[in-house]
């Protein structure tokens, strides 16, 4: 039976996901976005599992995340680390043989001063984060990074702020300036791998492919448009579990739960699932989620407190202590979707994976 509350991560499912999305965009390169321990299903796990889908590159955003992938045996796929870097995580990153985003001058002389390494240079054509604005600055940096032979030119870049809002002009505006971009480079016999496309892009435009594209959130099976993976053919890679560890009958007007937010309004019973806000099922989702037991749905009432919920039963359900409770995850015909919780949080659904606690062990399968 479960220990407690545990992600169930089908690797698998990853795999195919890369490979769909790969199949969205076919004459482009998969690059894998594994930061934030593989938006909360497992880094290595989820990097092999790409690379097994066809990936042949893995993006994250710290120097850790790179040297933690190195460490585990991934020493062959590009690395890019996305983030800026301090100094001393730039030592850490090139130490990873890690590609390096650059926008500024002094970012290129620190690679050089280093003994040099393998830069993409980033246009910030409206995310208005990371990169430069200006178009002629980055073709400059473009051009240093060429002439310097410590530093290995290897990508023109840019990131979406509303690929995920359909129809949204923005977008376009961004595209354009980035296509222009890319374009003058060429022009100038500059060659470099452009890059753009987070999984939200793939699926919506393919003039935002280019070369390689930058694939996270739709890897794992989860909704770039934040509605239904099944409608752009992804699968959910992490399921929650967790058991009944505790069926009683609960009579009318007693209650369940720091403060009493759920008083029983008739007879019934409950079941006390061990798993709470200190496993990152957030106490936001007081009663405000679902589970599923045996293929059915029932209400999480009262409080979520740090280590246990409580589920309404109703009147004799036949649930037994031990039976299997899914948090995240589908059964009988029945699913709970991270995008579900999300909607009930008001947030989205990478912050529900991201967000399970390193309490909830990932059960790779
Ligand atoms: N590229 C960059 C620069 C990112 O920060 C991210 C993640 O937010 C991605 C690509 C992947 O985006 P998504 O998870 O929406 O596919």
């Amino acid at each position: 039976m479960t220990v407690r509350a545990q992600a169930r991560v089908n690797v698998a499912a990853i795999s195919r996901n890369v490979a769909t999305l790969s199949a969205a965009a076919p004459g482009s390169a998969a690059c894998a976005v594994v930061k934030a321990d593989g938006y909360g299903h497992g880094a290595v796990a989820a990097a092999r599992a790409a690379l097994s889908g066809g990936a042949t590159w893995i993006a994250v955003v710290t120097a850790r995340e790179a040297e933690q992938l190195r460490a585990a045996g991934l020493t062959e796929p590009p690395i890019l680390v996305m983030g800026a870097l301090s100094t001393e995580e730039l030592d850490i990153a090139l130490a990873a043989r890690a590609d390096i985003v650059v926008w500024t001058e002094g970012m290129l002389d620190a690679v050089s001063a280093r003994g040099g390494g393998r830069v993409h240079v980033k246009l910030d054509t409206g995310m208005g984060r990371l990169g430069t604005r200006d178009p002629v600055r980055a073709t400059g940096l473009v051009r240093r990074a060429e002439a310097d032979p410590v530093l290995e030119l290897v990508g023109a870049m840019t990131h979406f702020a509303t690929a995920d809002e359909r129809g949204d002009a923005f977008f376009g505006e961004q595209l354009g300036r980035f296509t222009a971009w890319v374009g003058e480079l060429r022009a100038a016999g500059v060659n470099v791998i452009a890059h753009a496309a987070n999984s939200a892009a793939v699926l919506r435009d393919p003039a935002s492919h280019f070369d390689l594209v930058r694939v996270g959130v739709g890897i794992y099976g989860l909704d770039p448009f934040g509605v239904d993976p099944a409608a752009q053919g992804l699968e959910p890679a992490l399921e929650l579990v967790s058991w009944a560890a505790a069926v009683k009958p609960i009579a009318a007007g007693e209650s369940a739960g720091y403060g009493r937010r759920f008083v029983a309004s008739t007879d019934g019973w409950v079941a006390t699932v061990p798993v709470g806000y200190g496993d990152g099922w957030r106490r936001g989702l007081t009663n405000n989620a679902q589970v599923l037991i045996g293929g059915r749905r029932f209400p999480q009432v009262g409080t979520v407190s740090m280590d246990n919920v409580t589920v309404d039963l109703g009147p004799g359900t036949g649930v037994s202590t031990g039976d299997e409770v899914v948090l995240l995850g589908a059964r009988g015909g029945e699913r709970i979707l991270a995008e579900d919780v999300a909607r009930a949080l008001g947030t989205i659904n990478y912050e529900i994976t991201c967000g399970l606690l390193p309490r909830v062990p990932r059960i790779l399968h």
